[in-house]
């Protein structure tokens, strides 16, 4: 594809005017600041303009293997500069708020990482054989990365206690992913399966769950102050046309699409030309990356 393309991009998928308004930002992760573990060109300026400009931002990944303090600490290593882990929303963090202010107080049963689980402190977790005594009223099950923890032992607790009334969390349905392992089972699969065994839905807590992006919302509104933020000021900036442009348009933020990720410029100009390009997952702007993402927006406020 050559740059006669480019005026497009330029015209209907026009930064300055899809971040006319907005007030804070929501960055996903992989693809946007970070790609193979390692930080992508821009990035680290990106969030060191962020932080200058004091403007409001949330990280928002589906990664939920482990605590945001841990994370932050890998993700600073790898930054060279500081990362607040109260900016970061992960899938697990995700659902230990929405269980935090659907269910306060109430016994949860919860699978999870020990590193993740972290994220519950202070909420009721109860163990396998305290969910699964009938006397027990399980307010909700949350089902996330686990790993072994995902036993058929368990998984059947989860399953009877659902039965019994418990709310049906999880943190994402993603099928499987990619590990040192090589393609490796992910928790999804698990959650479509006791979906199937519940004829049941269960609420997603990560992306493209509105849940994450409300969760979002609300944290950045607090920060924000008078007045209220409403979703429509707040821009998600992500590589994945469905989980993160769809996911935040239909949650009511506006939708940015970087090239750095999932979706390179051919593809998206070719989704485009096609006229597959409908709905949700219309970005309502598109940037190369990142750092110019940042500067329009700053460049904007200033
Ligand atoms: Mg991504």
């Amino acid at each position: 594809m050559t740059r006669a393309a480019s005026p497009r991009l330029a015209g209907e998928f026009d930064l300055a005017g899809a971040l006319s308004g907005v007030r804070a930002l929501v960055l996903d992760a992989d693809g946007v600041l970070l790609f193979a573990g390692r930080p992508l060109p821009g990035a680290v300026e990106a969030l060191e303009l962020l932080e200058g400009a004091a403007i409001p931002y949330r990280v928002v990944t589906n990664y939920s293997l482990a605590h945001r303090e841990s994370l932050a600490a890998g993700v600073a290593r790898q930054f060279g500069r500081p990362v607040d882990p109260r900016r970061l929303i992960t899938a697990a963090s995700a659902a230990a708020a929405h269980t935090a202010r659907h269910h306060p107080g109430a016994p949860l049963f919860v699978l999870a990482s020990a590193d993740a689980m972290r994220e519950w402190d202070g909420q009721h977790t109860v163990t396998a054989d305290v969910a699964d005594d009938p006397a027990t009223s399980v307010a909700a099950v949350v089902i996330g990365d686990a790993g072994d923890g995902l036993s058929f032992r368990n998984l059947d607790v989860a399953f009877r206690a659902i039965r019994r009334g418990a709310a049906f969390v999880a943190m994402h349905r993603n099928p499987w992913w990619v590990t040192p392992r090589g393609v490796t089972l992910d928790s999804g699969a698990l959650v479509i399966g006791l979906e199937h065994a519940l004829g049941t839905s269960a609420t997603i807590a990560g992306k493209p769950s509105s849940v994450v992006f409300r969760e979002a919302v609300r944290e950045l509104a607090a920060e924000v102050g008078p007045p209220r933020l409403r979703r429509a000021e707040v821009a998600m900036v992500g590589d994945d046309l469905e989980t993160d442009v769809g996911g935040a348009r239909r949650a009511g933020l506006r939708g940015i699409l970087v090239l750095t990720g999932k979706t390179d410029r051919a593809t998206f100009e070719a989704a485009v030309a096609s006229g597959r390009l409908r709905g949700p997952a219309r970005p309502d702007g598109v940037g190369t990356g990142v750092l110019e993402v940042v500067k329009t927006f700053v460049g904007r406020r200033a």
